[in-house]
């Protein structure tokens, strides 16, 4: 099958050209049809699989038939960074379409929201927003959501983590009922059946979602104690000069500085991003890590999924996620669609129950590495928990790392200062 097979608009097989996507994903060969048609739907499948194409594409492509005056489509998204993200690849397949779109998300200041206030005025056609940031400006009322046909909701599980589900359910009160709902989610937990079913009509269901990684992934685990962990990175990241892009995972913020300091005394160099920092600097670290500027990214995991580089040469997990799910949204961030990748992830003795919930979830017994046994002598796997010497040494969470409601944060890129966009602006990016 290849994308000819759907009849687009043929602006829309020259964006895609140009940025090489050759033939659709397993999701996109079943998704766009079934949008095509108007069909409610329900999608499940692994993050990498171009989930944000499959609805993107059949969008553009009836707008492509005819712009209306009034805003179209809805994309409510769980962050700012994958608000970013889907815009841009809607900037990049609409190149050749004069159809407009917004990004909206919380952290701007009051030009951001005069911007985004005049976008929605004037009918902006698809707007991506955050569901904080969507209601306060549908508060103040000023929102025509009236020729509104298409809702979608993307990474609805990581929205339900997030605690997301009321503020979807009031921003669905003030659309019409009669739309087209398509809901996107990496996997099809009982909650997701359950929103589903309030927020959908007769739903298609595209289900592709074992929750494994990638076949191109290099999965390999290292039972260490917490104090080996950055010694044992450096050596891994000396014997592997020639990576351009690695990502190191943390489950808390405080850590990501720690770990920053610790590749430094191995004199590796490496730049974090935690929601900590502020909006216009975590987007600059994103680009230099994507021009390959900057070689060694360290992240938390609310932001592991706005992170779209292409070609990550390894994910290093420096402690193993809390959910089993995180672990296959954290590996999926090397080898996405065809490509290579090497993911290791390093736990402690008294990680391994978790682990193993990981390698339940993905049904694959993740091969264990043995680390140089200079610099060891690390844990083994058969020693009871009770003898864990680490159990009260390792450096705990601080209570600090719980999300701060309110940051300072400054707006977005201002390298549009409409805010709205025609998508003239700039040839897209190929590869
Ligand atoms: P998901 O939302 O399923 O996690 P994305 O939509 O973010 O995945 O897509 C992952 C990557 O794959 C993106 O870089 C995207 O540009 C790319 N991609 C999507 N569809 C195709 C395709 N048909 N051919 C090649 N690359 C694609
Ligand atoms: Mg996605």
């Amino acid at each position: 099958m290849t994308f000819k097979d759907f009849h687009l608009d043929p602006g829309l097989d020259e964006a895609m050209f140009y940025l090489g996507f050759e033939k659709p994903t397993a999701v996109q060969q079943q998704v766009i049809p079934a949008i095509s048609q108007g069909d409610d739907l329900i999608a499940c499948a692994q993050t990498g699989t171009g989930k944000t194409a499959a609805f993107v594409l059949p969008v553009l492509n009836k707008l492509a038939n005819g712009l209306p005056s009034k805003t179209n489509t809805l994309i409510v998204v769980p962050t700012r960074e994958l608000a970013i993200q889907i815009e841009q690849q809607i900037q990049g397949l609409s190149y050749f379409l004069s159809v407009s779109s917004i990004a909206v998300y919380g952290g701007g200041d009051g030009k951001a929201w005069e911007r985004e206030k005049a976008a929605f005025k004037s009918g902006v056609h698809i707007i991506v927003a955050t569901p904080g940031k969507l209601l306060s400006h549908l508060n103040m009322g000023y929102m025509d959501l009236t020729g509104l046909e298409h809702l979608i909701l993307d990474e609805a599980d990581r929205m339900l983590d997030m605690g997301f589900i009321d503020d979807i359910k009031r921003i669905i009160t003030h659309l019409p009922e009669k739309r087209q709902t398509l809901m996107f989610s990496a996997t099809m937990a009982p909650d997701i059946r359950k929103l589903a079913r309030t927020v959908l009509t007769n739903p298609k269901e595209v289900n592709l979602a074992i929750a494994k990684p990638a076949s191109g992934i290099d999965q390999k685990v290292c039972l260490v104690n917490e104090s080996q962990k950055a010694e044992a990175i450096g050596r891994l990241l000396s014997e592997r000069k020639d990576y351009k892009t690695i990502l190191i995972f943390t489950s808390t913020k405080s850590k990501v500085n720690q770990i920053i300091h610790a590749l430094k005394s191995f004199r590796i160099a490496s730049r974090g991003i935690s929601s900590d920092l502020p909006q216009d600097k975590r987007e600059e670290v994103l680009r230099q890590f994507a021009a390959r500027q900057v070689n060694i990214l360290v992240a938390t995991d609310v932001l592991s999924r706005g992170i779209d580089v292409k070609d990550i040469n390894m994910v290093i997990n420096f402690d193993i996620p809390n959910d089993a799910e995180d672990y296959v949204h954290r590996v999926g961030r090397t080898a996405r669609v065809d490509a290579k990748g090497e993911a290791i992830t390093f736990i402690t003795p008294r990680d391994r129950r978790k682990f193993y919930l990981i390698e339940k979830l993905i049904e694959t017994r993740i091969p264990r590495l043995e680390l140089p046994s200079d610099l060891g002598p690390f844990p083994s796997w058969e020693q009871p928990e009770s003898q864990d010497k680490d159990r009260h040494g390792g450096r705990r969470p601080s209570y600090n790392d719980r999300q701060r409601k309110k940051r300072p944060g400054r707006g977005r890129r201002n390298d549009n200062p409409s805010g709205q966009r025609r998508s003239q602006g700039r040839p897209p990016s190929r590869g």
